[in-house]
């Protein structure tokens, strides 16, 4: 009887799980392995985050994996440096026919994976891949014309109608678990010997593993009636938190899509639309590679930005002096997590308050953010930068200061971030500098030393910004606008 393996990647789960399922079906012994890849460990430790909360979460969930695996008295095999020789090595040893896995849509993951399935051909063993961590992959959504689609609304409703029920059945990994193979279980490594600073799951804040992605989503679907109400306002419990599940795959897309497609009202419609942009840009990643270094509209990449190091230590630090955007980049300094509408403002007041290039903040979200995920983050940092997959010109400017007073009236998230003003009144905590000496004296505060006075002022910054796109549309952008 044949034997295969299936090699976990971003799909940490053993539940309707498209590459097990096959896997399962078609071998009486299937092996379970994870590569800690030298590679992209590597880069995260080179760019000096020894404290990856994403590694922690990740580890965590293998983990998970690994002690529900052990259940069925299998469990999974570690492996440790370049996948493209670990994965042809290990298939070797356990002498199997083949090797599962799940398709992955980041350009260095198609190469790597073209390496490994290359290698395995040689030895005469196949790497079997399946769509499994989106609803529509490829060009299975497409124009009218076969194009790809470049602007979301358009692609959501061509995605709508390609729905079937058949796409958000279930893949049944449940029936056959029993030719799971029986191994001597391998330790799993510590953070320490990944070479990454320890750090306590408990203070990753969100629950990790298949069984902290079920209770996270358990307490949304409870709440998700009011996702559209409350979606936007960050000092409230209003979006699923279920990011970083999504990213390792911790839990499967089509039980989320399933449910909001079943369930009536707003709030599950307006969610479905966020499971959708999820889709989008990883379309958007497999059909435009080229948004990895550059802007999804070339024309861009003529763009001249600040250098402007200062600026930006500001605003990674959060003392930028506007106090929204400060504690936005708090709560991501200290939990590794931003909320979306926060995510916006900040990537909006970097590069058009500061000027600067939106690859630094992408960079700097990548290195934070539990969830960061390629695709996601790529999109959203073009899309606030005007200059990736949007349906708005480049002259939507974010006003940061209104969107506090909109989105955290009472300034409750921001007196959680930001303690220095805590006894500011609301109607003050949006724009602190607008105090006078007196006012600041009775609270007890003096800006320029307990909390930053505004490191730009906004209305010039947006005059700024107005020209610098303007000079590009005019093509006589040739150096940074004064
Ligand atoms: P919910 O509101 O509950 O949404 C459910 C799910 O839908 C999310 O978990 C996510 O998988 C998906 N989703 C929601 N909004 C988007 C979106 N705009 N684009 C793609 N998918 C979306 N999301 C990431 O998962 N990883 C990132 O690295 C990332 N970086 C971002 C950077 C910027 C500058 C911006 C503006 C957005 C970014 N997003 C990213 C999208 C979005 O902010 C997060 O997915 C969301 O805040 C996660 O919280 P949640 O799970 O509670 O979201």
């Amino acid at each position: 009887m044949s034997s295969a393996l299936v090699w976990f990647r971003r799909d940490l789960r053993l539940d309707d799980h498209a590459a097990l399922h096959h896997a399962l079906n078609k071998h009486a012994t299937v092996h379970c392995a994870f590569v800690f890849d030298s590679t992209l460990l590597g880069e995260r430790l080179i760019s000096g985050h020894k404290q990856s909360r994403q590694v922690a979460f990740m580890l965590a969930s293998l983990q998970a994996l690994d002690a529900t695996l052990r259940i069925h008295d299998a469990s999974l095999i570690p492996c440790f440096g370049e996948p493209q020789a670990e994965i042809p090595r290990l298939a070797r040893e356990l002498a199997v026919s083949a090797v599962y896995a799940n398709h992955d849509y980041e350009p260095a993951a198609i190469a790597r994976d073209h390496q490994v399935s290359q290698a395995l051909n040689a030895q005469g063993c196949g790497l079997r891949t399946f769509k499994d961590q989106v609803i529509f992959e490829y060009s299975e959504v497409m124009t009218q014309a076969a194009t790809a689609f470049g602007v979301f609304t358009p692609y959501k409703n061509a995605w709508l109608k390609r729905l079937k029920a058949a796409d958000l059945a279930p893949w049944d990994t449940q029936s056959n678990r029993h030719h799971l193979a029986k191994h001597a279980a391998a330790a799993l490594p510590s953070l320490a010997q990944l070479g990454f600073a320890a750090h306590d799951p408990s203070e990753l804040k969100i629950p990790t593993g298949a069984e902290g992605a079920q209770a996270l989503f358990a307490d949304f679907t409870a709440r998700i009636e009011h996702y559209a109400d409350r979606r936007d306002f960050p000092a409230t419990k209003g979006p699923s938190y279920l990011s970083a599940h999504l990213r390792f795959g911790t839990l499967s897309i089509r039980q989320l899509v399933a449910f909001a497609h079943q369930t009536p009202g707003r709030g599950a419609q307006i969610w479905l639309s966020e499971l959708i942009w999820r889709d989008f840009y990883q379309m958007i990643l497999w059909h435009h590679p080229h948004v990895v270094k550059g802007a999804f509209k070339p024309a861009f990449d003529a763009l001249v930005w600040d250098d402007a190091p200062d600026l930006f230590s500001a605003w990674c630090q959060g003392q930028t002096g506007y106090p929204l955007v400060d504690a936005a980049m708090r709560q991501l300094n200290q939990s590794g997590y931003m909320h979306n509408r926060l995510r916006m403002v900040t990537a909006s007041f970097l590069t058009k308050d500061l000027g600067i290039d939106w690859r630094l903040g992408e960079a700097y979200f990548a290195d934070q953010l539990i969830d960061f995920d390629l695709s996601a983050n790529n999109g959203g940092w073009q899309w606030a930068a005007s200059t990736g997959c949007d349906a708005q010109p480049w002259f939507r400017i974010f006003n940061p200061v209104t969107q506090s007073e909109k989105f955290d009236a009472a300034g409750k998230f921001i007196r959680r971030y930001v303690p220095e003003l805590t006894r500011v009144p609301d109607k003050l905590i949006h724009a602190p500098w607008l105090m006078s000496a007196d006012v600041q004296q009775a609270l007890g505060i003096k800006l320029g030393r307990d909390y930053p006075l505004p490191v730009v002022d906004h209305a010039i910054a947006r005059a700024r910004t107005l020209a610098r796109f303007g000079q590009l549309r005019s093509g006589t952008a040739t150096e940074t606008v004064t």
